[in-house]
């Protein structure tokens, strides 16, 4: 890869690239051919150790001192970076996580959306007053918790950096980020364009390494007060104890098993794309996956042919080719996928999409799957399986829908399809998930909307002005003056 513009066996520590403690690097490896294309760091716990010391010193420097409207200046001007450097961080992007070209390029739109939003949103975060006893004047303080650890996934490594980094720089708080270590090169990227646009040495630290090595190392640190992390359910788990035991507040932000609910009235032209492409989109390694379709009876057998029709023309192949689907992240995760799919051989398989001639054997590439008519409890429509496939379940009625909808662990996102206003209305009341889209899924993106989950979905909320709440503490303020 030709087009960086940091050494990626480096880490970002204090606003000085270094070799990580010990020397240590990881293969860098494309999913689209198999192929090792260079090394990452293996960041170490000494590293993690040495970038929550420069957090804090940021803090208590330059970093600290600058007001709301500089940081938020700040924080637009990174956007214009990212946003002028778009086509690079896409191509980067497709190389390491393997999604198409389309998707990455996506992705670097969000990132520099979100440092858009949050730069505007940094000196709007108020306090407020509260009329109290005779004698007091009462108010309260919105302030950064100091040092926050950002423990990222590979799946999404720009947006789910824009939206937790960004809105925690916002607050002013000075950031530990940890990418995953099979895509952690548009972290560093952004590190790199975040230090041209005159982000302050140590307010942003980037420490690439194995999970279980820096990872943990940042989820115990007793320097770091809050801690944001996104990706499995066992991690999760892991770093709530971890951070449990310093007693910080931790957003967790994990899996889904994602319906889209679909009625007898619902306008199937309009939401046939959204079925397919939520349960497609970066080969299905996405947490809000659509990878349950629930239809009421009358339209099963429509809407099954009719969503096979578009797997049928799905096209699998390199990300650079830009085509509907591109591989997993890595043979480990293929053959994860591949033990789940094989777990419905009692199914009807409805459609598969194919992989295109040509495509290098090396490449991790799995054939999306739609499996027709399955039942709620089926290990398919209870687990998720972060890969290509989706389940249609039958319902018969809105009651049923909405036990089938809530009958997994997770609560995460759910979409309903009807042209009948108040059962939609109902719907999105009964439905227990942080996110409910009416008659859409997704909603593009939705910089702007608080997103997180129930359940083993998570706690906590990210994205939106919402996000500067959890990126911040309440501190209240009595005064008496008689
Ligand atoms: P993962 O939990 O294996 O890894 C996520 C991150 O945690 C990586 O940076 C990894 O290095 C780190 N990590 C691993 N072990 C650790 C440990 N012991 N201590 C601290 N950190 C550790 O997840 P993944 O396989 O990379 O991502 C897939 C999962 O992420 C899926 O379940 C998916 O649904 C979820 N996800 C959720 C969201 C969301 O917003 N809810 C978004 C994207 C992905």
């Amino acid at each position: 890869m030709d087009r960086l513009w940091f050494d990626p066996a480096k880490v970002l520590i204090g606003g000085r690239w270094l070799v990580p403690d010990g020397g240590g690097t990881l293969p860098l490896e494309d999913p689209s051919t198999g192929a090792e294309i260079g090394a990452i760091a293996r960041g170490t716990p000494a590293d993690i150790d040495a970038a929550v010391a420069a957090a804090e010193a940021a803090r208590a420097g330059d970093w600290g001192r600058m007001t709301a409207v500089d940081r938020g200046r700040v924080l637009t001007r990174m956007g214009q970076l990212v946003a002028e450097r778009v086509d690079d961080l896409a191509v980067i992007e497709a190389t390491d996580v393997g999604k198409p070209l389309k998707q990455a390029r996506a992705d670097a739109v969000a990132l520099a959306r979100y440092l858009e939003f949050y730069g505007g949103a940094a000196d709007k975060v108020m306090g407020e007053t509260i009329p109290y006893l005779d004698g007091y004047t009462v108010y309260t303080l919105r302030e950064p918790h100091g040092v926050t650890g950002h423990i990222v996934p590979w799946n999404y490594p720009m947006q789910i950096i824009g939206r937790s980094v960004g809105a925690a720089l916002a607050m002013g708080n000075a950031a530990v980020l940890k990418p995953a270590e099979e895509a952690c090169l548009t972290a560093l990227a952004f590190a790199a364009l975040a230090a041209e646009a005159g982000l302050p040495p140590g307010a942003l630290n980037v420490v690439p390494g194995l999970g279980e090595e820096a990872g943990a190392a940042l989820a115990a640190h007793p320097g770091v007060h809050h801690v944001s992390f996104t990706g499995s359910v066992g991690v999760g788990i892991a770093v709530q104890a971890a951070a449990a035991r310093n007693v910080v507040p931790v957003t967790l932000e994990l899996g889904g098993k994602s319906p889209q609910v679909v009625f007898d009235d619902a306008d199937l032209d309009k939401a046939l794309p959204f079925l397919v492409n939520a349960g497609i989109q970066n080969a299905g390694q996405t947490c809000s996956a659509a990878s349950r379709i629930l239809v009421q009876r009358a339209r099963l057998d429509e809407v099954v042919a009719r969503m096979a029709d578009r797997y049928a023309a799905l096209r699998v192949g390199p990300a650079l080719d830009d085509l509907d689907v591109g591989p997993v992240i890595s043979a480990r995760q293929k053959e994860i996928v591949e033990g789940f799919l094989a777990l419905g051989s009692d199914l009807t398989v409805a459609a598969r999409g194919q992989v295109v001639a040509g495509a290098p054997a090396g490449g991790h590439y799995v054939a999306p799957t739609l499996f027709a008519d399955v039942r709620p409890g089926h290990r398919l429509a209870q687990e998720e399986i972060f890969g290509p496939a989706q389940v249609v379940i039958p319902f018969e009625d809105e009651a049923e829908a909405v036990a089938i909808a809530n009958g997994t662990c997770y609560g995460l996102v759910a979409g309903v399809w009807t042209e009948n206003a108040s059962r939609a209305m109902r719907m999105a009341r009964a439905v227990r998930t942080g996110q409910v889209f009416l008659n859409n899924y997704g909603a593009g993106g939705g910089v702007e909307l608080p997103f997180g989950g129930i359940g083993k979905s998570g706690h906590g909320r990210e994205k939106g002005f919402e996000a500067l709440y959890g990126f911040s503490v309440l501190k209240t303020v009595a005064a008496h003056h008689g």
